[in-house]
């Protein structure tokens, strides 16, 4: 019989609960904080890999993304996102694609051998409804490959149904944070309830759905209640970490970054809470050059078993594949 530290008890026992996918708010937590200590979070870590291999095994998936399908029409714009930043050549970085640098962006991807393409796009209240549809049935010209979708909550009821006849899944509508207070001060021009109505909308409409929370905002706790929130929404198969990392020109250009191993710390609590979903840190592109070095560090932590390895911006293409590749033998993954 193993022996336990007497200070160490509450974490041994929320770490073998947890193990059952037994996760609720009070065990997360306790998990989170006594993983500052490095030899729990390497437990912690140990456990949520074990548990990826045992629901999902070792083998990856790459995926592109391509930003942005659609303009983002959000008045104010997220005070994180670089489309406020006062340098045009930081704003830039997210303007829209046409029509023609789509397709050609999806071919691009195609000839990477990728399993899948995510199409990013802004926030339109008014609905992207018309785009959207447009942009999907070109696609559908020439490739049946699987399309996800991240737009937010700028699609009707019909265009959802639609999407799902056009192999569309998932479709994201990140909760970012599910703390109204947080959400209003990071996104003033940004609805949290919208977002929630339209991932039950998905939900309805029998789509599969991804979410992204983002370590930054709001407390550990506030976080650690985003995460297990996905629990409202059975539909879910995809759920990624962000990081925040503050973006020159920005109204947050001055706040500290959240830390790398605090994103790790909630990825790995992720997947003891939902043993299934594809789980990960969500890419970063270019305005995270610390993005790539996660790889190793995310599959370690019980991510998996999808990689964005394919961005697709602008007046920027970034292949991470073989660093990818690379990375992930070392961990003894197989890449598809
Ligand atoms: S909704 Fe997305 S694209 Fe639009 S401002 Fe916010 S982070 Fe940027």
């Amino acid at each position: 019989m193993t022996t336990v530290p007497a200070g160490d008890r509450s974490f041994h026992d929320a770490l073998r609960r947890a193990r059952d996918a037994d996760v609720d708010l009070e065990s997360a937590l306790t998990l989170f904080r006594g993983a500052a200590r490095p030899e729990r979070a390497r437990r912690l870590f140990r456990a949520a890999a074990e548990v990826r291999d045992r629901t999902l095994g070792r083998k990856l998936t790459l995926t592109a993304h391509l930003h942005m399908v659609t303009r983002c029409e959000l008045s104010a714009s997220c005070n994180y996102c670089s489309l406020s930043s006062t340098i045009p050549s930081v704003s830039d970085e997210r303007s829209p694609l046409t029509l023609r640098e789509t397709l050609e962006g999806v071919r691009f991807a195609l000839a990477k051998g990728v399993g899948s393409v995510v199409l990013v796009g802004g926030t339109d209240f008014d609905g992207s409804d018309e785009l959207l549809r447009k942009i999907v049935t070109r696609i559908r010209e020439f490739t049946d490959l699987p399309l996800g979708l991240d737009i937010g909550p700028s699609l009707s009821e019909r265009t959802v149904r639609w999407l799902g006849r056009q192999n569309v899944s998932p479709i994201y509508c990140s909760m970012e944070t599910i703390d109204e207070a947080v959400f209003a001060d990071a996104k003033p021009g940004d609805d949290l309830a919208a977002r929630l109505r339209f991932m039950g909308l998905v939900e309805r409409c029998g789509g599969h759905l991804g979410n992204i929370v983002m370590n930054g905002l709001g407390t550990p706790e506030s976080q650690l209640k985003t995460v297990l929130a996905s629990r409202r929404f059975p539909h879910t198969t995809h759920l990624h970490i962000s990081t925040f990392h503050p973006v020159p020109g920005t109204p947050w250009a001055h706040r500290r970054p959240a830390s790398l191993a605090t994103s790790l710390r909630l990825l790995a609590i992720a997947r003891l809470a939902f043993p299934r979903l594809e789980l990960g840190l969500a890419e970063v592109g270019v305005e995270n050059p610390r993005g790539l070095a996660s790889v190793a560090s995310q599959l370690s932590a019980g991510g998996g078993n999808t990689l964005a390895a394919v961005l697709v911006y602008k007046r920027l293409r970034i292949d991470h594949r073989e660093r990818i590749r690379d990375q992930a033998r070392s961990l003894r993954f197989e890449v598809a």
